[in-house]
């Protein structure tokens, strides 16, 4: 038996046990199962054991078994992965679906004894102060309420996000002009971060305090649903909130699902066309982490004109945008170089548009368009179904 070290308040320690009895480093989880092609960002760039999840696996053992010390030089290895989830979709053995929990679990730990990743820190502070990672004002969305003439109680309650509300403002708009467009009962509340930036950096100490916030807010608001545009937000109330101990009894869409069943249901019906060439990018959050891979194909195949091409690496074999697991503000020129690769596989596809459904890849992947000439638009769905226009159905 091993003499297991596990720090007692770490919220996902069952998942550091499962690395002492089920990795056989076999390496399967290093490329896409079958297809073989490159499907871990971070063992792909740094090209050392301890950077692929097998490496990383190995790294708690060592360190709960007490034959690793914690050092600084370990940070790296810890925090350099966006949490993408390629391994769990790669990995064929019983933890499987749990890697990216082990390894988010291995950061708390992390916290405790060497710190947090770099510049990772910045996000607890700023949220703390602020309540959104980005350190902007704190905005009530009262304003936006009075714009867009919402009421104060309501069946949905539009959880904007914070890479919406305050950097990708475009998808926020476009979604309230959706959601008036289709009459939905909705409204908007004083909301916090969802905890995302926090549980994938480790930092989890206030994070159920947040989450209980919001889901009061909602309930507040005379709320029963609560939809979201952001991948990010919406894996975190899926799965997390119930993880962290929320109480957490509110429906969650994310507004792809919400569009479909719109559809499915004849609620709603596209005005105009859009004739371009699209291929869509699947958010590792709404994909591997979510399972969420069909269901968006089938919404942008029913915009009229719209022709829908797949890059080379589509659906759970999908290549990160590279923004995820604090990469975006701990390895920011990596962060971009990984989106590169999502530039070079759309200019194989010939299509003109490069379209996600979060905030997050939105951001990244307009970096990496801008730095490596991607030459074509990089736009949220929601922002296509904006230039379409939707109208309610008589019936
Ligand atoms: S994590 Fe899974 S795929 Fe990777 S080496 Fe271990 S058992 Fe093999
Ligand atoms: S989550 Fe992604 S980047 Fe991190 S180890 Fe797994 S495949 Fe590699």
């Amino acid at each position: 038996m091993v003499a297991v070290k596990i720090d007692e308040d770490i919220i996902g320690k069952e998942y550091l046990e499962m690395a002492f009895d089920r990795c056989i480093k076999c390496s399967t989880c290093k490329y896409s199962y079958k297809d073989f092609e490159p499907i871990c960002p971070s063992g792909e760039k740094f090209l050392f054991e301890s950077y692929w999840p097998s490496g990383r696996i190995r790294i708690i053992r060592g360190l709960i078994n007490g034959d690793l010390e914690w050092n600084d030089d370990l940070k790296d290895a810890i925090f350099a992965c966006p949490t993408c989830g390629g391994c769990m979709d790669s990995c064929q053995a019983p933890h499987a679906d749990y890697i990216v929990d082990m390894i988010e679990a291995l950061r708390e730990m992390a916290v405790n004894h060497i710190g947090p990743g770099p510049n990772q820190r910045k996000l607890i502070e700023r949220t703390l102060e602020k309540f959104n990672p980005y350190d902007e004002p704190n905005s009530n969305n009262e304003e936006l309420k009075k714009k867009w003439d919402l009421p104060d109680k309501a069946e949905w309650v539009y959880y904007i996000g914070c890479t919406s509300n305050y950097r990708q403002q475009v998808i926020r708009d476009a979604t309230i002009k959706f959601l008036k467009d289709a009459r939905i009962d909705f409204t908007l509340v004083d909301e916090h971060c969802c905890t995302s930036p926090m549980i994938r950096t480790g930092q989890v100490s206030i994070a159920k305090e947040f989450m209980n916030y919001n889901i009061t807010q909602i309930k507040n608001a005379g709320a029963s649903k609560v939809v979201t545009s952001c991948a990010g937000c919406y894996r975190t109330m899926q799965k997390d909130f119930e993880k962290f101990g929320a109480e957490m009894d509110l429906e969650v869409y994310h507004t792809v699902e919400l569009i479909k069943q719109l559809l499915d249901e004849k609620k709603i019906k596209f005005k105009g066309e859009y004739k371009k060439t699209v291929t869509y990018h699947d958010p590792c959050h709404l994909g591997r982490h979510m399972k969420i891979y069909e269901l968006p194909r089938e919404v942008y195949n029913k915009i009229p004109g719209l022709k829908l091409v797949e890059m080379k690496r589509n659906r759970n074999h999908a290549w990160c945008c590279g923004a995820g697991g604090g990469v975006k503000i701990g390895y920011p020129d990596w962060a971009v170089e990984i989106s590169g690769e999502r530039i070079n596989e759309t200019k194989e596809t010939g299509a003109k548009i490069l379209s996600s459904i979060c905030p997050f890849c939105r951001t990244n992947l307009s970096d990496a368009n801008d730095k490596y000439g991607g030459d074509f638009e990089v736009l949220d769905l929601l922002e296509i179904i904006d230039e379409v226009g939707i109208e309610k159905s008589e019936n």
